[in-house]
């Protein structure tokens, strides 16, 4: 039977010690997150955000704007932000609606205030092998979570089911700065099966039931980004969580792995833009 990789538990432990070093500052960091729209699930994502930020000491705002707002308009708040002395960070929450570009959105965040690392200038030194200024928050969690397991990578196969922007493709980049052998699956990947079971370590993010016990490794490492509510509105992940812990030895479960490690990766990233940005 699989241990558990604990985010829940990892979460609090990291939180913790933020808590202390923020109470150490002489002012507060302050994340600015900006919702456009009413999406249900956005808000309950922003709201966490901004619950978690306070309880650490950091200052939080959400600026909920109408989903009519014009995209000059959200440029200029963002240039505002940018330029703003007082703000140490900010996210945009994704998704936008249509006639917004969410390229120009990202473009125009400052990189040293990009809390989530997609600006292109974090992207590209990610993907040119060196630090980006803070690393984009969900593969960051997951690092976090095999380390704190004491998983190694170096010479592993990890294969990663999903190519996104959020996932993917930056975990893909940070696994192999961390000398894994990488391969990146995708929907038209083809033998889905046969690649699998190939893996030391399996992360799936595609939002759907995609992996099995009976396709996995034997002792392999398995980490679920995936979060989603089924036929009977139960929340799940994308591992069938009943057989894979059979055949892993480490699983993270859905919910409790990958999600608790966002949300801690994001307010690791708000304090290291304050003590960067404070020189
Ligand atoms: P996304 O942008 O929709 O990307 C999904 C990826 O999965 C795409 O690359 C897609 O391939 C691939 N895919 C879809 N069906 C597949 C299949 N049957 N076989 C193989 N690959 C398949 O999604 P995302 O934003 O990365 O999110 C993925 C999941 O993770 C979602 O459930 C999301 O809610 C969750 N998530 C969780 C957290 C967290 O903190 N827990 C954070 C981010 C995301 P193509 O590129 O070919 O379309």
């Amino acid at each position: 039977m699989a241990q558990i990789l604990d985010g829940k538990k990892l979460r609090e432990k990291i939180l913790g010690e933020l808590k202390l070093k923020v109470e150490s500052f002489t002012q507060k960091p302050s994340l600015v997150v900006i919702l456009v729209g009413e999406n249900p699930a956005s808000k309950i994502y922003v709201n966490n955000k901004k619950k978690t930020a306070q309880n650490l000491g950091i200052n939080s705002e959400v600026i909920n704007y109408p989903s009519d707002i014009t995209e000059q308009e959200l440029l200029d708040k963002i240039e505002e932000l940018n330029n703003d002395k007082n703000v140490t960070a900010i996210l945009v929450q994704l998704p936008l609606p249509e006639h917004i570009s969410k390229e120009n959105v990202i473009n125009t965040i400052s990189p040293s205030k990009d809390v989530d690392g997609f600006t292109p200038y974090n992207f590209g030194k990610l993907f040119s092998g060196s630090e980006p200024v803070v690393y984009p928050c969900t593969p960051k969690g997951i690092l976090l979570l095999l380390d704190e397991y004491g998983i190694k990578l170096e010479g592993k196969h990890a294969v990663i089911v999903g190519r996104s922007n959020i996932v993917g493709r930056p975990l893909s980049q940070m696994l192999l700065n961390r000398n894994a052998t990488v391969t990146v699956c995708h929907s038209r990947s083809e033998n889905l099966s046969d690649i699998i079971k190939t893996a030391d370590i399996v992360v799936s993010a595609a939002g759907k039931n995609v992996i099995k016990g009976e396709m996995l490794k034997s002792g392999c490492v398995v980490v679920d980004v995936g979060i989603f509510k089924d036929e009977n509105g139960k929340t799940r992940g994308d591992v069938d969580f009943e057989t894979a812990s059979q055949v892993a030895s480490y699983i993270s479960p859905v919910p409790g792995g990958v999600g608790p490690m966002t949300i801690a990766s994001l307010m690791l990233n708000t304090v290291e833009l304050y003590v960067k940005n404070s020189g």
